[in-house]
């Protein structure tokens, strides 16, 4: 016995009409240029929910040409900061008063939750858009303090015409997360949703161009990564790229920009990251993080926190705790506001998932709950717990992105710190501990762009998001975020009319 069903009411509406599946360019919905489609799939019925324009190479030139168009000649780029702002705003109110929409959409397209989605994931999506809104008036140069008697200034200006490649397990944040700071800066974008989440990033387009965004800044060219995706990143009138997605494929985007025009490139990739319970640890909190930090959106989080390090004399006690939550876990329909795990968000993810599970049992490592697929229908996998990992492990080293937790047993703060770092990755990682040294010197020592102290999955909008290593590079969320979509002017000019100059 894994987990347990989830048997609550839902006032949830299970259901909502497909209207967009075209690709979304120069402001139009229109078909690809071949006239192919590809099919999406519900996760949690594998039924097909529509068939979507397949956009390729020849669909990515139009839209690169709306948007080129756009940044070129249209008024987005040269609207007073405010304009921007007051449109932005008025997108994030259309994102709000559209939740119920999006948030079916995201459960449908990706099995996501509801609830989570309603009243978490698109609040969040809505309140990006208006922190970026706020700093779309304060894009500010410097004034230079230069060794002759010259003037100086610079102008911060926007990049140009930005790509965009998104992933599936976050489909309307991740859109928020590139679309509001590009935005913001004056950018005009095309982007590439991932090809098993096409729909959201399709009303969203939809709800740009209500709120007022002008034809051809944002287009939306659904389609597959070595088609679709290959050609953002190679394009040579696309001025900047960023990808969120695995390493592998992040490393062949950062070749074709450096194979094209030689495009700056932002890569938030995938992870490893650790959660270390010290001995002084509140075991009940440590517990329920660990949990919440691995099974959310059902394990598919680039910041899962999905090697948890316990130390030795609290190892038993602590996996005893988190052994109960895990099987208490509830599982089920997506729409219903008690269930709080659902299906995998495909099939191939599905299977890669059982796979992990399945080496992780051949290596040795106790299962001790979960490891199985669950009910009759639909990709779901019971929440699963591992204990006895050891490093040298595939389930200590490969990103399972999945509902799999996996303990390892330390002694040491000197020794955690070297294991914790033994990895490719450096996304993120959680420390618990009630002791102020600790706490500081292992943040210090942690090789990560995010250290959450006796908290975890503390990501916000105001805080930069970004990796160490092959997690990757450039940081989304924050003003620092606007960086990768503004460059820099220096403009001079003599004083006064001088022979020293
Ligand atoms: P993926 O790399 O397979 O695909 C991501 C996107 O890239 C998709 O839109 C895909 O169509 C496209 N793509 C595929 N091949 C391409 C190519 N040759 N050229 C250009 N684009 C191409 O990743 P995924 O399976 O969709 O997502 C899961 C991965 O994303 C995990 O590794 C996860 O850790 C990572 N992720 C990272 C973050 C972060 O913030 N660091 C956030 C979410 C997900």
């Amino acid at each position: 016995m894994s987990s347990v069903v989830a048997n609550g009411s839902s006032k949830s509406p299970k259901t909502h009409e497909i209207k967009f599946t075209k690709l979304f360019i120069n402001g139009d919905f229109v078909d690809s240029i071949s006239g192919n489609t590809f099919e999406t799939i519900n996760p949690t019925t594998e039924e097909v929910i529509a068939k979507v324009a397949e956009g390729r190479k020849e669909d990515v030139d139009l839209a690169v040409k709306a948007a080129r168009e756009a940044f070129d000649n249209g008024p987005w780029p040269r609207l007073s900061g405010e304009a921007r702002r007051n449109i932005m705003l008025r997108f994030a109110d259309l994102i709000d008063e559209n939740a119920d929409k999006i948030a079916t959409l995201e459960v449908m397209d990706g099995g996501k939750l509801f609830g989570a989605s309603k009243y978490f994931e698109v609040p969040i999506c809505s309140e990006t858009f208006r922190y970026f809104a706020g700093a779309s008036d304060k894009i500010r140069g410097a004034t230079l303090k230069m060794s002759r008697n010259i003037q100086a200034y610079t102008l911060r200006e926007p990049i140009g015409v930005v790509g965009h490649i998104i992933p599936w397990n976050v489909p309307a944040y991740t859109f928020a997360t590139k679309v509001a700071p590009s935005l913001a800066a004056g950018c005009t974008m095309v982007i590439k949703p991932a090809e098993h989440t096409p729909l959201t990033a399709l009303f969203l387009a939809h709800l740009s161009k209500l709120a007022g965004v002008p034809d051809g800044v944002i287009n939306v060219v659904n389609g597959f990564g070595e088609t679709a995706g290959a050609a953002i990143s190679s394009h040579m009138d696309i001025d900047a790229v960023t990808f969120t997605g695995s390493t592998e494929v992040g490393r062949a985007v950062m070749k074709a920009a450096a194979e094209s025009n030689l495009k700056p490139v932002s890569l938030e990739l995938g992870g490893k990251s650790p959660f270390i319970v010290f001995d002084d640890a509140d075991l009940d909190k440590a517990a329920e993080l660990a949990v919440i930090g691995n099974l959310n959106n059902k394990g598919e989080m680039c910041v899962a926190g999905c090697r948890v390090f316990v130390q030795e004399g609290v190892h038993d006690v602590f996996v005893k705790k988190l052994e109960g939550m895990v099987k208490a876990w509830p599982i089920g329909d997506p729409f219903d506001l008690a269930t709080r795990h659902g299906p995998q968000n495909n099939k191939q993810q599905y299977e890669k998932v059982l796979s992990c599970i399945e080496n992780g049992k051949k290596e040795g490592a106790t299962l001790v709950t979960g490891g199985k697929p669950f009910g009759e229908k639909g990709y779901y996998i019971e929440p699963t717990l591992f204990t006895n990992v050891t490093d040298d492990m595939s389930i200590a080293n490969e990103e399972i992105f999945g509902p799999v937790i996996s303990v390892f047993k330390f002694k040491t703060v000197e020794e955690v710190i070297k294991r914790a770092n033994a990895t490719k990755y450096g996304l993120a990682s959680g420390i618990m501990t009630k002791n102020i040294d600790i706490a500081n010197t292992v943040s210090r020592s942690i090789k990560a762009g995010a250290v959450w102290i006796n908290c975890y999955l503390a990501l916000d909008r105001d805080a930069p998001h970004g990796g160490y290593k092959m997690s990757g590079f450039g940081r989304e969320q924050g003003l620092e975020a606007l960086e990768h979509y503004l460059q820099l002017k220096t403009v001079a000019t003599p004083i006064y009319d001088s022979p020293w100059l």
